[in-house]
């Protein structure tokens, strides 16, 4: 297991991938009335849900109403209305607990005098609500300085060789935080986004395209055929 990893290496990583792709202006919202509290409805909406059909839904949503902790409680219908979210019983369960929790707590008025470790672990204790998703909270609708080690990141830095055993997401969220000490929320917010705009461009899951990739000069390519090196 490697120790720790070098500021300088992960500097590397952002600024290149940055040059790469340029801004990546997270997190995508449609309700500009209220853009923080779509950002907590689409982290329990993208769960195992491709970002398109995240959007379908939250496009329905706003037909319907206000987007609000209040009008998602009252509706009857609320697992209809996220159907093109994928297990639309079970989100509409989760949305429920999150949005009642927004309530209880007193809303971002109160969530924004929390600290960030309380914030996590508030949201963790919500049924249906695990790091990845708390984390995601944290930083794109309370701009916290948090990294969200999501299963992209988990591959991109195992195969630079940053990672090695399983995957624990504490472990890899910890090692990314401790190596970009004084960043700021901005920073991790562009560098999540980023390593998703990555493993969907260049890096995929299967056969990734080590030949084009910005990164190639500087990774150990771990775990990677080399079929996934070669020119296509
Ligand atoms: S060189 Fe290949 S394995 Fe390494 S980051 Fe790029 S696409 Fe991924």
């Amino acid at each position: 297991m490697i120790d720790s990893i070098d500021p300088a290496a992960l500097e590397y990583l952002f600024d290149t991938l940055a040059a790469t792709y340029g801004p990546q202006h997270w997190w995508p919202h449609q309700d500009t009335d209220n853009p923080r509290f779509e950002i907590l409805v689409g982290s329990v909406l993208t769960q195992h849900t491709a970002w398109t059909n995240v959007e379908r839904a939250v496009a329905t949503l706003l037909s319907a109403g206000p987007l609000t902790a209040e009008a998602l409680l009252a509706y009857d219908d609320l697992a209809d209305l996220i159907r093109q979210a994928g297990p639309h019983r079970i989100k509409a369960a989760r949305l429920r607990a999150l949005c009642q929790w927004f309530i209880d707590c007193g809303g971002f008025a109160a969530i924004d005098q929390m600290s960030t470790d309380t914030l996590c672990a508030e949201l963790r204790a919500i049924r249906g609500i695990g790091p990845e998703t708390a984390d995601a909270i944290a930083l794109y609708a309370c701009g916290r300085p948090r990294f969200v080690a999501d299963a992209y990141a988990f591959r991109i830095f195992e195969r630079v060789g940053w990672w090695q055993g399983s995957r624990r997401y504490e472990g890899l969220r910890q090692k990314i935080e401790h190596a970009a000490p004084n960043r700021d929320a901005a920073f991790f917010d562009e560098l999540h986004a980023l390593i998703i705009e990555h493993a969907k461009t260049r890096c995929h899951k299967q056969r990734p395209d080590c030949a084009h990739c910005a990164l190639a000069e500087r990774c150990a390519r771990v775990g990677v055929r080399p079929a996934g090196f070669e020119v296509v």
